[in-house]
């Protein structure tokens, strides 16, 4: 059966209190929330809205009056892309709606007491602060209304960031300012080889192309990684790879990886070297990290920095203290504090980022530390600590989704003295909170902004046994 097409209906002079969790701009209309896309709290918009069960979706048609909060935006792809929402937003305006949803989650999902929550500790950088980013090859190029109403036949191969919701859509970058500039380069040099020397872009419908992903690298130290992801390895990727590697003499370590699976992800996969170093070089402070290719690093490397810097500051480490780095990736938090404790075990389920954590570790001469693989609920246990001690501090930095419940309860059970507990989603943070603040009371809560432009907010929390 059709399903009938929901009427769409024109609402003027909408006020756009709000900016929501998701990134978009929130009005009401007779009681019904209405989300609005780039819209910036302040403006007065005209809007074509459709109905959903309990709110309404929405596009602007016309900004009446533009919040005085509203800012041009730097990127010509803005409004296209869905990887800076805010452009449009003042900055300090952002850091004001992600200081609000830590409170807001906090009191929503935790609801349970908290001290005032610390100004967010503004990013240094608002463009350019990434120093990783991801491009996709794709035979299926979002067209602009210009081109799709032109009567001309457009070249549909692009290379840049997947439309948002849609696996086969790619909107092509010129520039993008999140990253240094040299990636730009790079990224539209390759492409302009690939088109010129016919090489195919990966349908991700039809499942075949040869071209499928570029990841970029950029260290602070002036190393810069590149990997091509081919579909299969031949003599035009050989060429391809020549190709940039004399083009380019800022690239420390040119890889590759073969990817003739039907998903883009390549973690699973081996790295083939081409020419260069293998890993790249991050410094932090007085501390080197060695970086492999498939190695998780904090995005933004000046404000890690700063991330690290007051996780130190909250845990109030004594010599004699043993800690425990949960989700520690290639160890960085865990080197980070270790010259403060008597002893440091870091835990991590993906292998190479262990191994990463020991070798880092022996570059750091912190003999200290110890680190082990596996999943967290499988690995954090009662017999991990009967061999390694029980930690008087706790500090948990899990992914978006959180704590397994199950991890939750053994650090009830384990009840360190003190817990830090780091977060990029304060949504899952409270939510797991909530599940120990029988025994603890929060002592402090610090965001920290990670990502300019985005909606995304970092957030660490103090948490002190009662
Ligand atoms: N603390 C590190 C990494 C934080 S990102 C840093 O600051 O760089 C979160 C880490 O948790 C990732 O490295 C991820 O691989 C790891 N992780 C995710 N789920 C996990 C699980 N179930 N068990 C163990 N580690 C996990």
């Amino acid at each position: 059966m059709m399903s009938k097409k929901k009427k769409e209906i024109i609402i003027e002079d909408l006020e756009i209190v709000d900016a929501g969790t998701e990134g978009v701009g929130i009005g009401r209309h007779e009681d019904t929330v209405i989300f609005v896309p780039y819209a910036v709290p302040g403006d007065i918009v005209d809007v074509k809205a459709i109905k959903k069960r309990s709110y309404y979706h929405s596009k602007i048609i016309q900004i009446k009056k533009p919040s005085p909060q509203r800012v041009e935006p730097a990127c010509q792809h803005f409004g296209e892309c869905g990887g800076c929402k805010w452009q449009q937003m003042d900055y300090t305006m952002q850091l004001h709606y992600k200081q609000k949803q830590v409170v807001d989650n906090f009191m929503r999902i935790g609801k349970f007491p908290f001290p005032q929550v610390n100004p967010i500790l503004p990013s240094d950088d608002i463009y350019t602060y990434r120093n990783k980013i991801e491009y996709t090859f794709s035979t299926r190029r979002w067209l602009t209304d210009t081109e799709i109403i032109s009567p001309e036949k457009f070249d549909n191969r692009g290379l840049g960031f997947h439309m948002k919701g849609m696996f086969d859509r790619i909107l092509d970058i010129e520039k993008c300012h999140l990253h240094p500039d040299i990636g730009n380069r790079i990224r539209n040099a390759i492409r302009r080889y690939a088109i010129e020397n016919n090489l195919s872009f990966w349908d991700a419908r039809e499942r075949e192309g040869f071209l499928r992903n570029l990841v970029m690298r950029f260290s602070s130290c002036g190393d810069l990684m590149l990997i091509v992801v081919f579909y299969n390895y031949n003599a035009d990727a050989e060429k391809l790879l020549n190709h940039i590697h004399q083009s380019f003499p800022e690239i420390t370590s040119l890889l590759y990886v073969i990817n003739d699976k039907l998903n883009d992800v390549i973690t699973d996969l081996p790295v083939n070297h081409f020419a260069g170093k293998t890993h790249i070089t991050e410094r932090m402070n007085e501390l080197e990290f060695k970086i492999h290719p498939h190695a998780f690093y904090q995005t933004n490397s000046k404000q890690a920095l700063k991330l690290y810097t007051l996780t130190k500051e909250f845990a109030q480490i004594k010599s004699h203290e043993i800690v425990y780095d949960l989700y520690t990736g290639i160890g960085t938090i865990a080197l980070f504090v270790a010259k403060e404790a008597k002893k440091v075990i870091g835990i991590e389920y993906v292998d190479a980022a262990v191994e990463s954590a020991k070798e880092n570790a022996v570059i750091n001469q912190m003999d200290n530390t110890d680190f082990f693989a596996g999943d967290m609920a499988k690995i954090f246990t009662q017999s991990l600590i009967d061999t390694q001690g029980k930690p008087q501090l706790i500090i948990t930095d899990p992914p978006r989704a959180g704590m397994h419940p199950s991890v939750v309860k053994q650090i009830l059970e384990i009840e360190p003295e003190r817990i830090v507990y780091i977060s990029c989603n304060p949504a899952t943070q409270a939510r797991d909170i909530a599940m120990i603040i029988e025994k603890y009371k929060v002592e402090k809560v610090q965001p920290v902004d990670m990502f300019p432009h985005t909606q995304h907010v970092e957030n660490i929390t103090l948490l002190v046994k009662k």
